[in-house]
């Protein structure tokens, strides 16, 4: 578990700037430390018996892990190294700037903000961008193949550091909230802003107050500690073992990988969906603020939404990682 006291980037839409201001002391971080090191620790299992993979991966980060290594993507924001040379290079090639508003800025590479009532990814989306989570697994895929170009790196991100990234962000993309975000209209109603105008953003999740915390922070960490307790785990290799004993339904994604991103946020939308419309919500001082007549329901209802999310990752990095290296 992580805890962090930066304040988000992740705002947008002046009128909320200063209300939101005090509600951002915790903040996106994709799935938790623990999410994204299970993610990392199953593909570890699962490649491990590949050893022309296994060899590329060690050829690009040594003796890392992917677990280790699925991190990484995270320290760049909050726990930044000077004395890591691939740290520094990519963070200043890839600058964070406020709002997450930078054209390179790697804060942003971690999500995109579909409205949830859409049913699709679309590059056109209000929340889409050409940098968001769908593009970046796309071009960190191109980049580790060698199929780097103007196009798909152009801070020319090493093949090193895009497959740290990778195996980040697909655990992100495998986060709901990562994908899907609510919109508000003024009675703190769900709209679509691709179809309503004046809709307010929920960044994510990270101004909706939930169950003591930001209903983002409540799908990156508690919802994937309380799938640990219920498997009655306490690491992210006890998880992982766990789910690979027992895999997740559906996890394989048919034709070429470049394709993938696309069809993950697809179908993780409707649990975004699914994760807002069993909540009712009121406009508060922060931002909104979201309730549930059954707790216990969303809880074991969530927990089960991201054991198969993250188990489903984990599949699908090791599925890629073969893939380019069979
Ligand atoms: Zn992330």
């Amino acid at each position: 578990m992580e805890t962090n006291s930066n304040i988000c980037g992740r705002i947008f839409g002046a009128a909320l700037l200063i209300s939101v201001a005090t509600a951002l002391a915790s903040t996106a971080f994709g799935y938790g430390n623990e999410g994204h090191q299970t993610v990392g620790a199953v593909a570890d299992k699962l490649i491990a018996n590949s050893p022309n993979t296994v060899a590329h991966v060690r050829a690009l980060i040594g003796n890392e892990t992917l677990e280790h290594a699925s991190t990484w993507a995270d320290d760049c924001k909050y726990h930044f190294n000077p004395h890591d040379p691939d740290m520094v290079a990519f963070v200043s090639a890839n600058p964070h700037v406020q709002h997450d508003s930078g054209p390179h800025d790697h804060h942003a590479y971690h999500y995109t903000d579909i409205p949830i009532q859409e049913t699709h990814y679309r590059a056109d989306s209000v929340g889409a961008k050409p940098i968001d989570v769908v593009h970046m697994v796309r071009n960190c895929i191109a980049i580790i193949e060698g199929h780097s170009n103007a196009t798909n790196n152009p801070t020319g991100i090493t093949q090193k550091t895009a497959l740290r990234l990778l195996v980040h962000y697909v655990g992100d993309i495998h986060q709901p909230l990562h994908v899907g975000a609510a919109y508000f209209g003024p009675n703190a109603q769900l709209v679509n802003p691709n179809t309503t105008t004046g809709a307010q953003a929920d960044v994510g999740g990270n101004v909706i107050t939930f169950h003591a915390t930001k209903l983002h922070t409540y799908w990156d960490t508690p919802a994937v500690q309380n799938a640990m307790a219920a498997a009655h785990v306490h690491t992210p290799g006890a998880f992982a073992r766990t789910i690979i004993r027992n895999p997740p339904p559906g996890w394989e994604t048919s034709s070429f990988i470049s394709g993938w991103a696309v069809k993950w946020a697809n179908e993780v939308l409707p649990i975004a969906a699914e994760a807002h419309n069993k909540l009712t919500f009121q406009v508060n001082p922060n931002g909104w603020s979201a309730q549930t007549s059954n707790l216990a329901a969303y809880d074991q209802w969530a927990a089960a939404q991201v054991r198969t999310e993250i188990a489903r990752a984990g599949y699908r990095l090791a599925a890629i990682l073969k893939k380019i290296w069979p």
